[in-house]
């Protein structure tokens, strides 16, 4: 088994087609964006300054978050899956992981949770940070609109209500913060394959990585 790193913006597709690749390979996926949600959401709840780095990471000493095989995400003990979906805790969780101390405390947990492989992580810094040596490093994009698009159909099955045009502010303002920060900014590892999503569809993504990841595990 080989562990599989996903990266790339916001609404680019990463989650919905790594969990298809984890059925299909029977591997665990694993989403990092959402416990950089859960942390936010926790921080939100508690009326903490997510602008101060100290009292966040204080927190997390006390703060255990959990991911399950079928796509849960426990905070404390607690089903936060469709809490931390909103767009209030997407701009919140963006600006909690600009802390260096938070983002070496959440690292430390997800490589942990790579150790076995066999595990496909999907986030910003997975093949540059987290897992430096993941034998297949995918660098997912899609243009701004179409991602817009996505998570608005996303937030209709979900019963959000959403406006497009606030989306597409929502994800230039949330891709200028993720490529501008200091700590691991999102840029493609130099030994990532990058897939343009924006004019093919999930399924065709997944086949592109599934003969990536065939390529390499027959080569082995
Ligand atoms: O992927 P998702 O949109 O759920 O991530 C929420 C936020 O968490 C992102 O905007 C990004 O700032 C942050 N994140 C990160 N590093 C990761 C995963 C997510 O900084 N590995």
């Amino acid at each position: 088994m080989i562990n599989i790193a996903i990266d790339g913006p916001s609404g680019a597709g990463k989650s919905s087609i790594a969990k298809i690749l984890a059925k299909k390979l029977t591997y665990t996926h694993l989403d990092t964006g959402s416990m950089y949600r859960a942390v936010a959401y926790k921080a939100m709840m508690n009326h903490l300054d997510i602008e101060n780095e100290d009292v966040i990471v204080d927190m997390l000493k006390d703060t255990d978050i959990r991911l399950t095989n079928d796509g849960k995400i426990y905070l404390d003990d607690t089903d936060v899956s469709d809490m931390i979906r909103t767009n209030e805790i997407s701009l919140l969780a963006s600006n909690v992981s600009k802390h260096a101390k938070v983002r070496k405390d959440l690292v430390s947990r997800q490589q942990k949770m790579a150790l076995n492989k066999g595990v496909i992580m999907d986030g910003r810094d997975i093949g540059t940070v987290v897992l430096k040596d993941a034998e297949v490093k995918i660098f997912l994009t899609a243009s701004t609109i179409k991602r817009a698009q996505r998570r608005y159909l996303q937030n209709q099955q979900l019963n959000i209500a959403s406006d497009l045009d606030q989306l597409i502010k929502e994800i230039e303002q949330r891709d200028y913060q993720d490529t501008h920060r200091a700590a691991s900014p999102l840029v493609k590892a130099s030994d990532a394959i990058e897939i343009d999503s924006s004019d093919i569809t999930i399924d065709e993504v997944v086949d592109k990585i599934l003969e990536i990841v065939n390529r390499k595990v027959n080569v082995k």
